[in-house]
């Protein structure tokens, strides 16, 4: 055992109301590509903003395509061993929440319960509607779209949104709330599988941080937040995981 995994080990030790907080990272052991790795999202593609979501049938038609391309990775994904120890640790009573900055679903699939989980980002598993707010699965949103290739709408005739906040769209305010609330209740914060880079999500750990609570960082590369980090694993959140939560 490496002494920083023997550090982090002792941290766990002393806590029980672990705030666990995820990225990407913590799926790619899935086969979800994350956006800054290589062959990541956004090196073949631009984002759509909301706002051009909202106002063009072109921008909808472009964000369903790029959904179209992408879905199917989503929706044939399974939780990892970094997921299912997460899960693990919730069994054994010590988890306060899990706070993700994942739209793919995973944690649920693992086992976390909904009470204890923030997706900040949402859901890519279904799309909601503009209007009426109802929402549906997005294999049927695409079935629609693929259909005919016009931007699927509900069945009230409003537009259908992927139930993920876009690039430019503002995050729910309740789930923020869940999410500061469960970094100010917490007695340890463990970060796992993202950059640190993308706001307001990456100021739930370091909330934590700033309130006296112990930080551990399992991450494979640097992050915006290392510095802050009382113990900092680098490698696969998949290989390490399981050996910090047993
Ligand atoms: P990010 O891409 O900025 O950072 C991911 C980090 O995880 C990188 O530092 C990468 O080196 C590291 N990493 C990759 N594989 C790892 C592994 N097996 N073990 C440990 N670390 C690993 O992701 P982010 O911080 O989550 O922020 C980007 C945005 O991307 C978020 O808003 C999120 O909504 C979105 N996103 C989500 C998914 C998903 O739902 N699975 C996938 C791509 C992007
Ligand atoms: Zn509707």
């Amino acid at each position: 055992m490496t002494p920083e995994m023997e550090k982090a080990r002792a941290l766990l030790r002393g806590a029980s109301r672990i705030l666990v907080f995820t990225g990407a990272g913590i799926s790619t052991g899935s086969g979800i590509p994350d956006f800054r790795g290589p062959g990541g999202i956004w090196t073949t593609s631009e984002p759509v903003n909301y706002k051009d979501f909202i106002a063009s049938t072109r921008a909808k038609q472009e964000y369903w395509r790029y959904k179209a391309r992408t879905y199917p990775a989503f929706a044939c994904a399974k939780p990892n061993a970094a997921h299912l120890a997460v899960a693990g640790l919730e069994r054994s009573g010590r988890l306060l929440a899990v706070v993700t900055q994942n739209i793919d679903s995973l944690h649920r699939s693992a086992g976390t319960h909904t009470d204890r989980l923030v997706e900040l980002h949402g859901s890519g598993l279904y799309a909601e509607c503009l209007d009426c707010l109802d929402w549906v699965s997005m294999d049927r949103a695409l079935d629609k779209f693929n259909a005919d290739g016009a931007p699927p709408q509900c069945a009230c005739g409003g537009w259908l949104k992927p139930a993920v906040v876009m690039f430019g769209e503002p995050l729910d305010q309740e789930n923020l709330v869940k999410a500061f609330r469960a970094a100010e209740g917490c007695d340890l914060a463990v970060a796992v599988g993202s950059s640190l880079s993308v706001e307001p999500a990456a100021s739930v750990p370091l909330a934590a941080k700033a309130a006296g609570k112990p930080y551990i960082i399992v991450n494979r590369g640097p992050t915006a937040q290392d510095g802050a980090a009382d113990a900092r694993l680098e490698g696969d959140a998949c290989l390490l995981l399981p050996e910090l939560f047993s």
